[in-house]
């Protein structure tokens, strides 16, 4: 089993003078730093800092090459054919932008129907809003129970011959639930639909094979994985992105331009114009080194582990009410409550004064709060520095707001 207080000591945000006592619990919106991304970071801009594709002289080539082997190492931790696969784009919010604009604008005409879930991040709905709206194509949502889950028994009606995209989420940010995404793959290919699947939370913790689920699209970003931030991914279908148009347009995603017309480089880099983030990306892939290193099945058990022993003692304070992780979920990770009718914020607030950082708010998935009929929520989104101790902090804390309040 993972040592969390052997890992801690890797973040040095914990050796700050300032943040000994710092229990943080907002992973879900973004990871703390291991020594090695800080490193790796300082490593590129006091030693190789140079744009990549373009310089032949020697630190341009070691800047391309540690750029490009990060596709390379990005393609084998999740399993896809080739670094072809690969594009580096800003995070989940641009990739998933991506597609939206340079496959459905072109691929979808009125009458064809987009299916997503009631549980998605507005990222992975706003561009769908979008699309729909300039395509003339229909939105429509799988909904999900009180139990937090996808109710997937009417799933049949929702996947017909006019659906030509489904774009759900692999973990839920704010249920912390786990959706079955490779039975929703396989029959949304039955009706000839492409799937997109958001990553974001899902990738941070557990093992991923792009190939054997057979997703069309995958996206995610590489600061909830410990990475910097400006960095992010788009798994695509080799097929797509070659039949895709370009996104953004301009430096190095060309092949020729004249006075009349351009042509486009080869994928991936037809879709990363302009001077990457080359840095992020590099930062990257010392994240990635560091989970290939820790061993990703060894984190995910780790934090599910956590994540129930949290529940169990969150559940014992008066008047907290968790959403999702029913007995029978497939969750983890990230929990959201409420306390009593104390507002999410002034419970983050009392939790702030103990340095207990967590998120209130509606975490980017308004149609959840719609659904629950509440407005906020608290949430704590656990890490693989996150030890036994900081859940009994939460708790204590929590148990002191309610009394205090009552
Ligand atoms: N999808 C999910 C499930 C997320 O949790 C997030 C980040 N909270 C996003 C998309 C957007 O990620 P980013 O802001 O890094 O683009």
């Amino acid at each position: 089993m993972l040592d969390p207080n052997k890992i801690k000591s890797r973040f040095p945000i914990f050796s700050d003078s300032e943040n000994t006592d710092l229990v943080f619990l907002d992973n879900a919106s973004t990871t703390q730093k291991p020594d090695v991304v800080v490193e790796k970071l300082n490593d590129f801009y006091s030693r190789y800092n140079a744009n990549v594709h373009r310089g032949i002289y020697r630190i341009g080539e070691l800047a391309t090459m540690e750029y490009e082997s990060v596709r390379k190492k990005i393609a084998g931790f999740i399993n896809a054919k080739s670094e072809k696969n690969i594009v580096f784009t800003k995070g989940t919010t641009e990739s998933i932008n991506l597609v939206a604009y340079s496959w459905a604008r072109k691929n979808l005409s009125p009458g064809d129907e987009i299916l997503v879930t009631e549980m998605e991040h507005h990222s992975n709905l706003v561009p769908w809003q979008l699309a729909a709206q300039q395509t003339g194509a229909t939105l429509r949502y799988i909904p999900i129970t009180e139990a937090g889950e996808l109710d997937l028994s009417d799933l049949e009606k929702y996947l017909n011959s006019k659906t030509k995209l489904v774009a759900i989420v692999h973990q839920s940010n704010i249920l912390g639930t786990i959706n079955p995404v490779k039975k929703i793959i396989d029959l949304a290919h039955n009706v000839g639909a492409k799937v997109l699947i958001d990553g974001a939370q899902y990738i941070t913790h557990a093992s991923l094979n792009v190939d054997e689920l057979d997703c069309d699209f995958y996206a995610f970003s590489g600061h909830k994985m410990m990475g910097p931030t400006g960095v992010g991914v788009l798994y695509a279908k080799q097929v797509l992105l070659e039949e895709m148009d370009p996104f953004l347009s301009g430096g190095d995603m060309i092949l020729s331009v004249s006075m009349e017309k351009s042509t486009w480089n080869d994928i991936p880099y037809k879709f990363e114009a302009g001077t990457p983030n080359i840095a992020q990306v590099i930062g990257l892939g010392a994240a990635i080194q560091f989970i290939e290193d820790t061993g990703i099945d060894k984190i995910d058990e780790f934090i599910t582990s956590l994540t129930k022993t949290a529940i169990t003692k969150l559940q014992s304070v008066r008047g907290l009410r968790i959403y999702g992780h029913g007995p029978s979920s497939d969750s983890t990770s990230v929990i959201s409550f409420n306390l009593a009718d104390i507002h999410p914020h002034d419970v983050a607030q009392f939790l702030d004064m103990d340095n207990i950082a967590v998120r209130a708010g509606h975490h980017c998935t308004q149609p959840v709060m719609l659904k629950y009929n509440i407005s906020s929520t608290v949430r704590a989104s656990l890490y693989i520095y996150n030890t036994p101790q900081d859940i009994e902090r939460l708790v204590g804390s929590l148990q002191k707001t309610i009394n205090f309040m009552s």
